[in-house]
């Protein structure tokens, strides 16, 4: 089911397009990854959504919205670079923030508990943040973005500055509340937006280049190159293996054959064939997978 459908956005500063025309359909649920590399437009897509900025052009309606209500009670928002008061401790922060979205006095206490434990730091509740780590001060950030139980939550490169345990420790959160919530979360790092996303955005120079599942993604990209390794030298085999209709060509390194296919799908059932029937020494088979570096690298070159 649709929560949000983005039409054209577009943000100019200075005659320039940060985002130029930007389209896009959320589905409930779903942990969607911004991905781009620096001054790609992420951070003004985000704040746009958030209602932070006004966007040049261009709208953003959540499918829920008949009454045409202020969206902004359904969105949290943690930015790249949240501000702490360090001399609050993390749970007078949190009852401070529930209570700049409305919610009364007693109800604010119950939820700053409830996310303290959610976001796993509800033992330092009652220490300043001054106190806290990196990655102890982005889930105190992520549990204050989601204090009003918003159905959108924003992140901006949650996860770029924490060390690996912060890391892990914040994409782990984010698995949890993607059950309860849609996640739009932008990154840098493709391998974090690999791991934790459903769907992936790739932008570059204000614009979406490319969308879809990892899964669509890696098979329009995919690589359609095959590798062999035997317990020796390879190159007795590489005549049968060029002798395939669904071969292109193919290298050798030593041990290693590498091979180009046309059809990978074919080749993979044609080399396994051949090699099971005649019982090639082989010590490895692999089809190379595409990275989401080659696929960003092929995107932003077309
Ligand atoms: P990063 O990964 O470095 O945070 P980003 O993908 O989030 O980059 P944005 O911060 O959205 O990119 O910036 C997109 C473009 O818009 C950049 O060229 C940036 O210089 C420009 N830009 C952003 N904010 C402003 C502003 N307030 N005034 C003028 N130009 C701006």
């Amino acid at each position: 089911m649709t929560l949000l459908t983005v039409s054209n956005l577009t943000k100019v500063y200075d005659k320039k397009a940060a985002v130029d025309h930007v389209s896009f359909t959320f589905q409930k649920g779903k942990c969607i990854a911004l991905i781009g590399p620096n001054g790609a437009g992420k951070t003004t897509i985000l704040r746009t959504l958030s209602g932070i900025l006004t966007p040049t052009t261009g709208s953003v309606t959540f499918a829920d919205n008949e009454k045409n209500e202020d969206i902004r009670k359904w969105i949290g928002y943690l930015p790249q670079y949240p501000v702490f008061y360090s001399w609050m401790t993390g749970k007078e922060f949190l009852v401070y923030a529930a209570k700049l979205a409305y919610t009364p006095k007693a109800e604010a206490e119950k939820r700053a508990v409830e996310l303290l434990k959610k976001v796993g730091i509800e033992e330092a509740g009652d220490q300043h943040i001054s106190k806290y780590s990196g990655g102890m001060k982005q889930r105190l950030g992520i549990a204050q973005a989601t204090i009003h139980k918003p159905k959108l939550l924003l992140l901006d490169e949650p996860v770029s500055s924490l060390d690996p345990i912060g890391r892990r420790e914040v994409l782990t959160l984010m698995e949890e509340l993607k059950q309860e919530m849609t996640i739009l979360f932008s990154t840098h790092i493709l391998g974090d937006a690999d791991e934790v996303s459903d769907e992936l955005l790739l932008l570059h120079q204000g614009k979406i280049v490319e969308s879809g599942t990892m899964a669509e993604l890696r098979k329009k990209y995919q690589t359609a190159k095959i590798e062999l390794e035997f317990q020796h030298d390879s190159i007795p085999y590489q005549a049968k293996v060029n002798a395939m209709a669904s071969i292109e060509s193919s290298y050798v390194d030593q041990n290693m054959l590498h091979v180009n296919a046309i059809d990978i799908t074919q080749a993979r059932q044609d080399i396994l064939h051949v090699a099971s029937a005649e019982n090639w020494p082989l010590t490895s088979f692999s089809l190379n997978r595409a990275s989401l570096e080659d696929m960003f690298m092929k995107v932003v070159k077309r």
